[in-house]
């Protein structure tokens, strides 16, 4: 392939936001959850890196219970939180036939 069609496929590619990225990501969603978190093993975490590792938000802290809740919908398996906070959350792969496909990569 010549430098000037290497140059047009390179003008041609778009610049996409990480919202448009997500947004290319397919789930099948499953009724119930693949991830579990021990609500005492969150309380007694001091730090709670779970709150911002997650490039999906799938956990948030209800600020009137102080308990970690699981959107475990909006999960794109990329195991993140498997690494940083395997003391309280248990996180298995979705079920065959659900979770995440995408479509490039
Ligand atoms: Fe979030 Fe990744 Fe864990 Fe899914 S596997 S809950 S996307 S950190």
């Amino acid at each position: 392939m010549s430098e000037q069609n290497n140059e047009s496929i390179v003008r041609e590619t778009p610049v996409l936001s990480l919202d448009d990225k997500l947004g290319l990501v397919k789930r099948k969603i499953d009724k119930t959850s693949h991830i579990e978190v021990d609500q005492e093993g969150f309380s007694k975490c001091p730090d709670r890196p779970i709150l911002f590792i997650c490039p999906a938000n799938v956990y948030e802290e209800n600020p009137e219970t102080g308990e970690c809740t699981v959107n475990f919908e909006n999960c794109l398996e990329c195991g993140t939180c498997r690494i940083v906070c395997p003391d309280y959350v248990d996180w298995k792969n979705p079920q065959g036939g659900f979770g995440v496909s995408y479509t490039f990569g």
